[in-house]
């Protein structure tokens, strides 16, 4: 997609905080932390958001929660616990469409259904 920042990021067009890269994920740190660790978890193909997903991504989406569960470790947080979240579409508060998992930790955080 020409015109998809993360399209952008995964292939080295614009440059991203990236901490993890293979040939199917790419991770980077969000510009706008809302924790003291925030990694975005995408996939280097573009898909909108979970709403586009097929069967055929089954594989893909187990590669991001794992490469989550991995940065998590390195991040120091597997322990202490994170967040994994991915906004979909406009009620779902999604800005960027193309699909990622928000990995946020480092602090205690309010449970998101109050
Ligand atoms: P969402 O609102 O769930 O679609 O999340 C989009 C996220 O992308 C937000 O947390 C933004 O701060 C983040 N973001 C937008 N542009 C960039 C960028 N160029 N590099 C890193 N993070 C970005």
């Amino acid at each position: 997609m020409d015109t998809c920042i993360f399209c952008k990021i995964v292939s080295g067009e614009i440059k991203g905080d990236v901490v993890y890269r293979d040939e199917n994920i790419t991770a980077f740190r969000d510009l706008h932390p809302v924790a003291p660790t925030h990694i975005l978890i995408v996939p280097n193909r573009h898909i909108e958001s979970v709403s586009k997903l097929e069967p055929a991504d089954a594989t893909l989406m187990g590669q991001l929660l794992l490469t989550a569960r991995k940065l998590a470790e390195e991040a120091g947080i597997a322990e202490s616990g994170f967040r994994l979240i991915s906004n979909t579409g406009k009620d779902g508060g999604q800005t960027v469409f193309h699909l990622h998992i928000h990995l946020i930790g480092g602090q205690g955080m309010k449970h998101p259904m109050g």
